[in-house]
């Protein structure tokens, strides 16, 4: 394990379908592309109010706490630290923390993921706390379907934020895209253009079940081979050689003569649950070992109740020797997780 993504709130500002849905409309879309397939899964019916899903302050992990436990991580091998969420711009301070994790000996890589709304205000200040590398999710170009896809008109303050990361020297800087078939799909060639155009790293990321929701369909899945198959189409693609690092979850290309880079992350098509080199942990102080895992480890009770570091990194070691083996979309057996990926922290 050398990966571990930290969530510092399980609250967000947007309301992505695929994720965090709340509106009418995104109702009204899952229904209109599920008439004639399976029914979605019944538990959807009683699916948690979104305010109902948040935890109280008290069990939100305090930097401190988040630090020491990063601290302890780093001490058994961790070298990459990305801070999540939920929106995690919205947790306050976070340039704070940001700071506390860069000053860790052994933590080579920090970075965030974020919906980009918040970001402009308080770039630099996160970059002079330490942060390098910021990845955006921006699954449009388009403001009416990035609105639809989001629940909120947020497409140009994502494009300012993206823009002012580069200007400030990270890098790189990376756009996270979410395919559903019908929604976006046919935005595929204007977002790999607008990559080439502003140099960035685009990634293509298959739609998992993991939306509170629980309205995922296997139908709504864009493959990444098909992804792929119509990029080539409109694009020579290079392929980049990502064999140094085994536990690359994209595959990666170039677009010859231009800058930027394009990868497809397909989880559910090509599983790499094989070579998986990440832990997680939850904002309320829950080790999970894996996005899909029906058992989260909390270590509130050591961290909160006098435990040594000790203490902790055996527990952590514990856990990681029984790491599942993999997801199971797609068998027979698959539960989704109770919680969403704004609570898991993506
Ligand atoms: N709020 C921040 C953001 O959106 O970038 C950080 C948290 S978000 C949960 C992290 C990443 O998970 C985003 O890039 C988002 O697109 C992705 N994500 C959320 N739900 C997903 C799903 N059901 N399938 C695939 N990716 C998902
Ligand atoms: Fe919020 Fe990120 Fe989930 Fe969208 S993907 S609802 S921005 S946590």
């Amino acid at each position: 394990m050398r990966d571990l993504r930290v969530s510092v709130t399980d609250r967000c500002n947007f309301r992505c379908l695929y994720c965090l849905p709340e509106t009418e409309e995104a109702a009204d879309f899952y229904r209109s592309r599920l008439d004639g397939l399976r029914r979605a899964d019944p538990s959807s019916q009683g699916a948690t109010p979104i305010h109902r899903q948040w935890k109280p302050r008290s069990e939100i992990l305090d930097f401190e706490e988040i630090t020491r436990v990063v601290r302890v991580a780093v001490g058994l091998g961790i070298e990459k630290v990305r801070i999540t969420g939920g929106e995690p711009l919205l947790r306050k301070g976070v340039e704070q923390l940001v700071g506390a994790i860069a000053a860790i000996p052994g933590v080579l890589d920090l970075a965030m993921t974020t919906n980009g709304a918040l970001f402009a205000p308080v770039a630099a200040e996160l970059r002079r706390a330490g942060l390098r590398r910021v990845s955006f999710s921006m699954d449009s170009l388009d403001r009416e379907n990035f609105r639809r896809m989001t629940g909120r008109d947020g497409l140009t303050g994502v494009i300012e934020g993206l823009r002012q990361a580069r200007e400030l020297g990270f890098h790189p800087v990376k756009v996270n895209a979410v395919v559903i078939r019908g929604m976006n799909d046919h935005e595929i060639h204007d977002l790999v253009r607008f990559a080439v155009d502003e140099d960035l790293s685009l990634r293509f990321i298959e739609f998992m079940p993991l939306d509170s929701s629980r309205t995922w369909q296997r139908e709504l899945v864009v493959p990444g081979r098909e992804i792929l198959h119509r990029l080539r189409e409109r694009f020579e693609l290079l392929p980049v050689d990502s064999s140094a690092n085994p536990s690359e979850t994209a595959r990666r290309w170039r677009v010859a003569g231009g800058r930027g880079e394009v990868g497809i992350i397909a989880p559910v098509s090509e599983p790499f649950c094989g070579h998986c080199n990440r832990l997680r942990l939850t904002a309320d102080g829950k080790l999970r070992t894996c996005l899909f895992s029906l058992d989260e480890h909390d270590l509130r009770p050591l961290l909160r109740g006098g435990g040594s570091d000790a203490e902790l990194a055996s527990h952590l070691r514990d856990r990681v020797r029984h790491k599942e083996a993999g997801h199971r979309i797609g068998q027979a057996d698959f539960v989704q997780p109770q919680r969403s990926m704004s609570c898991i922290g993506g």
